[in-house]
């Protein structure tokens, strides 16, 4: 982390877990093990229907509210589908775009990716926009290549003042709900190299106020050390952000200097 340039962000991703009745329950546990003063930002991106439990709840406990997914549509005759209006609407601070399960699942591609980034920019959302590399590529020696190409594909025709309003998530996919991390080594050296693309693209400063985050098994145990890292600005959890004591003692791991 270097809190002198930019924001620590800890997000939760509930994915497709929870009901928005158990969400101030949660909320309740959440705050009494918080940390009391805390050099960080902390969101809980939930399915859409309890974005406006957890804006309420969310409130006095200084908890934001994210979305999952959106469309890059504006309105109109796509059933099913949720817009950046909608979510900012309900008040939505944050919302998650191209997480691998919905590449993997709903065969989002980096184009698709782009436009729903630019969707959520629009409406004045904050995009975690996640890359990472497959066991494969990794295997391969293609890590930094394929997630260099995912970062230029997602910021492409953002400008450098709403890439201020952009959070990166470095999700490798193997490390993801599997319980094998990527070491600090191994996630600073992508956070690092993913800077240096965002520098190429934007310049020194810019570059030096994106937050980017490491996705894949953070837990209470390994946070700490992660959250070292000179280029990890904080930490996507999903497992873990469903209890409230790991997710607590992940938040206190960031009050680290
Ligand atoms: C995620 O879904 O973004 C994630 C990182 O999951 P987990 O922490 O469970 O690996």
């Amino acid at each position: 982390m270097n809190r002198k340039y930019r924001k620590t962000v800890i997000a939760g991703n509930w994915k497709m877990n929870m009901l928005a009745s158990e969400v101030k329950p949660f909320i309740e546990q959440l705050k009494a093990e918080l940390p009391k003063t805390r050099a960080c930002e902390v969101v809980l991106c939930t399915p859409a229907v309890m974005i406006p439990a957890m804006i309420k709840a969310g409130k006095e406990a200084k908890v934001a509210a994210g979305g999952q997914d959106v469309s890059k549509f504006e309105k109109g005759a796509y059933t099913g589908e949720i817009s950046a209006s909608q979510l900012a609407d309900i008040g939505a601070k944050y919302c998650i775009v191209g997480h691998s399960e919905r590449r993997q699942y709903h065969g989002e591609d980096d184009m698709l990716v782009n436009a729903k980034a630019r969707a959520l920019l629009a409406k004045g959302i904050q995009p975690i926009i996640c890359v990472g590399e497959s066991l494969e590529q990794r295997e391969a020696d293609l890590t930094m290549e394929y997630v260099a190409y995912q970062v230029k594909a997602a910021l492409s025709g953002i400008d450098a003042a709403q890439l201020r309003k952009c959070v990166i998530a470095y999700e490798p996919i193997w490390a993801i709900g599997t319980g094998k991390t990527a070491t600090s080594a191994q996630a600073q050296e992508v956070c690092e190299g993913i800077r240096a693309v965002i520098r190429k693209l934007y310049g020194a400063r810019p570059a030096r106020a994106v937050s980017i985050l490491y996705g894949g098994s953070m837990n209470a145990k390994n946070a700490a050390e992660l959250l070292a890292q000179p280029d990890i600005d904080g930490g996507l959890i999903g497992g873990a952000s469903l209890k409230p004591v790991d997710f607590a003692a992940i938040v206190a791991a960031s009050n680290q200097e």
